[in-house]
């Protein structure tokens, strides 16, 4: 494709990720450069499902914060030179709320370095993907030169991923500041500092286990026992008005298997005014069937929590909680 500007032709590599905008002659790119780089990554991410990623060069943490989403991503590094970009940008990885209700299944730890890509550093040998986004043009002639031999040599990670801008396009924009300032240090070991760390909440986790695991039991016992006081209501029939039965909790729309599964465990029942809930019961429901746990496990993570029957195969509530509200408590 041929582009001409400002009297000169060029013979270009464009491609149908950009739009010429006249008269101004800007170029545009759709979507913006930096999402294509991205979605580079991201979509080597989709197909190789990387655990440990290292972005170096990760200024603002722009492409770490894309990333910490994966879940096969346990460990995610970035490395700068520039201390101030990872400590004024470092708080944006931290852990949503959101990701303490629903963990992560696996853990992932995110850490930002203060160094230089061109320091031998063994924190980041064995590592299976790593970026240099937009960064060996910044590197000196020295750097640049020991750049192949620490990053290929030396880390040799599974995966290497290099942009740089192409020098083609540099005339297709008005101003021309590709460039940032050069950095021109040497680091030791030492000055190889991590500047950030933070861990995610996840099912490896055994508080995070016990606090998930703890929750969506609680809500399955009150649904059975909301259900079963249902039941019991029914069965007394038109023995004379009823008061109104407080609503079931939405239940969950179930698949044959998972049917099937609930149906072969053991019933729950009562004795007197107590419900009881077999564990076993318990752990066929999806929410808590995807925590992976035996029988024995769950006992020791609910038993401070819930009242258990004698043996500890079953959750044990009172059939009627003073929440009911029933109208002839009133
Ligand atoms: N990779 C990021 C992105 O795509 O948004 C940032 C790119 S920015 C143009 C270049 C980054 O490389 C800057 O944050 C700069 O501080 C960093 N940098 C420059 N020289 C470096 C070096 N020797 N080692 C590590 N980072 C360096």
């Amino acid at each position: 494709m041929e582009v001409e500007e400002n009297n000169v032709l060029y013979n270009s590599v464009l491609d149908d990720n950009f739009k010429e905008v006249c008269p101004e002659k800007v170029i545009k790119f759709k979507p913006p450069l930096y999402k294509q780089r991205y979605q580079f990554v991201k979509d080597l991410v989709d197909r190789h499902e990387p655990k440990k990623v290292a972005d170096m060069g990760c200024g603002d943490t722009k492409l770490l914060r894309l990333l910490k989403v994966y879940p096969c991503i346990q460990l995610l590094v970035g490395v700068d030179i520039n201390e101030e970009k990872l400590q004024s940008n470092g708080h944006y990885l931290s852990p949503y709320l959101g990701e303490f209700v629903k963990p992560r299944d696996l853990d992932l730890t995110v850490t930002l370095y203060h160094g230089s890509v061109v320091e031998r550093d063994s924190r980041l040998l064995g590592f299976d993907l790593i970026t240099c986004i937009e960064l060996i043009e910044h590197l000196d002639s020295d750097d640049l030169a020991r750049f192949p031999e620490v990053v290929f040599g030396y880390l040799s990670p599974g995966m290497i991923v290099i942009s740089t801008p192409n020098l083609e396009f540099n005339p297709l924009f008005p101003t021309m500041t590709l460039r940032d300032a050069d950095h021109k240090f040497e680091w030791s070991r030492m000055e190889f500092q991590t500047v950030y760390t933070t861990t995610y909440p996840s099912l490896q986790q055994e508080r995070v286990l016990k606090f998930v695991l703890v929750g969506e039991l609680l809500v399955q016992v009150e649904h059975l026992r909301l259900r079963q006081q249902r039941m019991l209501r029914e069965e007394e029939g038109a023995r004379g008005p009823q008061p109104q039965a407080p609503p079931l909790l939405l239940g969950a729309v179930f698949t044959e298997a998972e049917q099937a599964r609930i149906e072969s465990s053991p019933k729950p029942f009562c004795e007197g005014d107590k419900f009881c809930i077999p564990l076993r019961r318990l752990l066929a429901y999806p929410k808590l069937h995807r925590l992976r746990l035996d029988e024995d496990r769950m006992r020791r993570l609910i038993a401070d929590s819930v009242c258990l029957s004698r043996d500890g195969s079953a959750v044990v509530v009172d059939l009627h909680s003073s929440w009911d509200r029933w109208p002839e408590e009133n």
